[in-house]
């Protein structure tokens, strides 16, 4: 088979070009970093885990009418995506105190927040990804009012649906990032779901025990991750019975 041209690199996905186009194909790397590629290292399975997790949840949100830049799994480790233009923020969403807000506002983890927080956030590797407000993306044209206002809609549905599928499963949705691109069609704009939805930007905990189910497990050295991974698989119904059976439920994870 013809090598495809490679068009991006990122920590956990590359991106190469597509069999058509305006199409993509996202492959999904073991490879796993935090604090800004400070920490380096790579969960088995990962890649696989995420991908099919990922699928999951984008044909769940299809389902109920938000547009995502997911068109089908490919393979293991690989799907099929629309190019999209990446607007160049992560939109953040909290449910539960954890992480940077915590950290920041000095609230105890764990605690329910009164209401559901948006966040920004520049994507810029060099700068630490910055938290930044309404006024430096409309001010610096990363997105204007009208996007803004659409993601927000997006990402209040997401989380609202999500929120109540993990519920579903025992699992908490404590908090999650999301990317958006715009897609063209012809001179046509909207705003799509981009990038992937897994354990490697939500924060999920398991509604009884707060046992963590995510990648705060590699970021906070915890150990067991992949079998975190494997856990919120299994939950979700994309995993055969038999390739979880030595790791039914989360109290074998301290
Ligand atoms: P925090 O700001 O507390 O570090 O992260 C909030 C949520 O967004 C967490 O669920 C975290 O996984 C996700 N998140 C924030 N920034 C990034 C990022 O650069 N990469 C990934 N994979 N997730 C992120």
């Amino acid at each position: 088979m013809a090598r495809r041209r490679q068009l991006y690199e990122g920590k956990a996905k590359i991106l190469f070009e597509g069999p058509e186009p305006g199409t993509l194909v996202q492959y999904f790397k073991d490879d796993a970093t935090a604090g800004n590629g400070a920490k380096k290292g790579i969960i088995t399975g990962k890649g696989v885990l995420n991908n099919r997790i990922s699928e999951h949840l984008m044909l769940r949100l299809h389902d109920i009418g938000i547009p995502t830049h997911f068109i089908r799994r490919l393979n293991m480790r690989e799907q099929l995506i629309r190019e999209v233009e990446i607007i160049p923020l992560e939109v953040v969403v909290r449910n539960v105190a954890a992480g940077s807000l915590a950290k920041r506002l000095g609230i105890p983890e764990g605690t329910r927040l009164p209401r559901t927080i948006i966040e920004y956030y520049y994507k810029n590797d060099s700068l630490n990804d910055p938290m930044v407000s309404e006024e430096h993306i409309t001010a610096f044209g990363w997105a204007c009012t009208n996007d803004l206002d659409d993601m927000v809609a997006l990402t209040m549905r997401v989380n609202d649906f999500l929120s109540g599928l993990f519920v579903g499963i025992g699992i908490t949705l404590v908090d999650f990032k999301l990317e958006f691109g715009r897609l063209w069609e012809g001179e046509d704009m909207r705003i799509v779901l981009a990038d992937e939805i897994s354990p490697d930007n939500c924060r999920l905990w398991d509604a009884k025990t707060s046992e963590k189910l995510d990648k705060d497990r590699f970021r906070r050295d915890l150990g067991r991750v992949e079998e975190a991974y494997q856990e919120v698989a299994w939950r979700l119904g994309i995993l055969p019975e038999a390739t979880n059976s030595d790791m039914k439920g989360p109290e074998v994870m301290q």
